[in-house]
């Protein structure tokens, strides 16, 4: 090889190596994986038995998500779950508002509110977490929608808009900067949680794998929309590096 061409190569590799070592995008040659990090936290929302098949207010095909929450978590150090908690008689149930069929709306002091069959009240084997969910580092339990007269998708702030449920302070005195959230239902606890996530400072990703819909009334099709102009990022368990 002459000698030039030779230092030439050599010269080229030693660049690429340095820019490679400095992070810098477009040399990598596989898609880059997402990695948690101290500063990421995984958000398990509502697998509760209310929600999957037998349930209260099944999600079809609720359960699906267990496996693939179990897999994430492995390679997560920050765990939080939440869980629907309603007192019984609760604003957000259909048998609480006369003449009233779940599925329907009602107009309550905050707004409308969907209303939906007697689910996850406090207490009952309805309400508790999937018994397959293994989840040893979840580090906290978030309990919503615990007021009677407020209902709460979201995992940070009720549906009257004002009432922190006290996750987003927790979050953020642990450090935690970017979320991601799983669970049921796609187009409203995981939705309205990830919105409210972005809406508090926290990048936040919604792993689209890791949930499961109720779609009602073209309600999944919305929730991406608007997560999409909240700058909620949809990724699929895949697009994380594993533990
Ligand atoms: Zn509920």
């Amino acid at each position: 090889m002459p000698k030039l061409q030779r230092r030439t190569i050599l010269h080229s590799a030693a660049a690429m190596a340095g820019l490679v070592s400095a992070g810098l995008p477009g040399l990598s040659w596989a898609a880059a994986k997402i990695r948690p990090d101290e500063g990421s936290a995984l958000i398990v929302v509502d697998v509760q038995n209310c929600f999957v098949t037998g349930g209260t207010l099944p999600v079809a095909k609720g359960e699906e998500v267990v496996p693939v929450i179990n897999r994430l978590a492995k390679g997560f150090a920050n765990v939080v779950v939440t869980q629907d908690w309603h007192t019984p008689g609760h604003a957000s149930f259909a048998s609480s508002h006369a003449g009233k069929k779940p599925f329907e709306t009602t107009k309550l002091s905050y707004g409308t509110q969907v209303l939906w069959p007697d689910h996850c009240v406090q207490g009952s084997p309805d309400a508790a977490l999937h018994k397959d969910l293994d989840l040893p580092r979840a580090q906290v339990v978030v309990r919503k929608g615990y007021h009677q007269k407020v209902d709460s998708y979201s995992a940070f702030l009720e549906a009257d808009r004002k009432t922190p449920t006290g996750l987003g302070g927790y979050l953020k005195q642990r450090g935690i900067k970017r979320v991601f959230v799983t669970g049921l239902a796609t187009d409203f606890c995981v939705a309205w949680t990830a919105m409210d996530a972005r809406k508090l400072g926290f990048e936040a990703y919604v792993i689209e794998d890791a949930t499961r819909a109720i779609d009602l009334n073209g309600s999944l099709a919305a929730a991406w929309k608007q997560m999409g102009v909240a700058g909620v990022k949809r990724i699929q368990s895949s697009d994380i590096e594993s533990a």
